[in-house]
């Protein structure tokens, strides 16, 4: 028999308590796969939240509609709002000059982080959401400390505007991510999403005589296999 995931309100979750009690929350999303459990985690906690959706480092465009298009049908799914913000490639660019051969963890990864939730912050100001919070943290491939310092310097200028630093992972969260991922058959990129990364990703692959990655071709499934879009 083929075993079943759970759904959304079969797992033991603990109550999520955002900063200051908040139950209105700005969730920055870099895809389905990070945010569906902590989109689920919250729901279950009956927060208050919108989807915002801006990833200006994500290339090409085609990976970009990809990653943003799965995010959008699970947000629909649960009816959370979702604002999807600009695709301002120009300025990510800019902003990554001279940081080209920079590894990932390092410094060209803080500026990307620090630039998404700049946007985020001034978003949340604007909109009166009192807290911010990410799905970049979620993943294992990612430094949390260095998320959590860019999303604290990011709320900083705004008063009473909080990052909250929450560790999407602790508790199973790590592992519902996967399941949920492989429940609602996710996109499943496979670089972390700027030019740089994809070329050193495919760098890799190449040295261990894999494959070049292919935009649009793996997505998650219950049995692990793969499949075309
Ligand atoms: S590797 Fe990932 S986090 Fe780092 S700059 Fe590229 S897209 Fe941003």
């Amino acid at each position: 028999m083929q075993y079943r995931m759970p759904a959304m309100n079969e797992y033991a979750r603990p109550v999520l308590n955002p900063p200051g009690g908040a139950k209105k929350v700005l969730l920055h999303s870099c895809c389905a796969p990070c945010s569906g459990e902590v989109m689920e985690a919250m729901l279950a906690s009956g927060i208050d939240y919108t989807i915002f959706f801006y990833n200006p480092n994500i290339h090409p465009k085609r990976e970009y509609l990809l990653r943003k298009d799965e995010n959008i049908r699970f947000a629909e799914k649960h009816n959370v709002p979702f604002i999807d913000a600009d695709y301002d490639t120009d300025n990510w660019f800019a902003r990554a000059r001279g940081m080209e051969l920079e590894p990932e963890r390092g410094i060209r990864c803080t500026m990307c982080f620090d630039m998404r939730f700049e946007r985020t912050a001034l978003y949340a100001h604007e909109n009166g959401f009192p807290v911010i919070t990410s799905s970049l943290g979620i993943s294992r491939w990612k430094n949390m400390a260095q998320i959590n310092d860019c999303g604290v310097r990011a709320a900083a200028p705004y008063e009473g505007l909080t990052y909250w630093e929450f560790n999407w992972r602790k508790g199973g969260g790590g592992a519902r991510m996967i399941e949920i991922s492989k429940r609602e058959e996710f996109y499943q990129q496979e670089y972390c999403g700027c030019a740089f990364s994809l070329r050193d990703t495919n760098q890799h692959r190449r040295d261990q005589g894999r494959p070049e990655i292919e935009i649009g071709k793996q997505y998650y499934r219950l049995d692990n296999k793969t499949t075309g879009s």
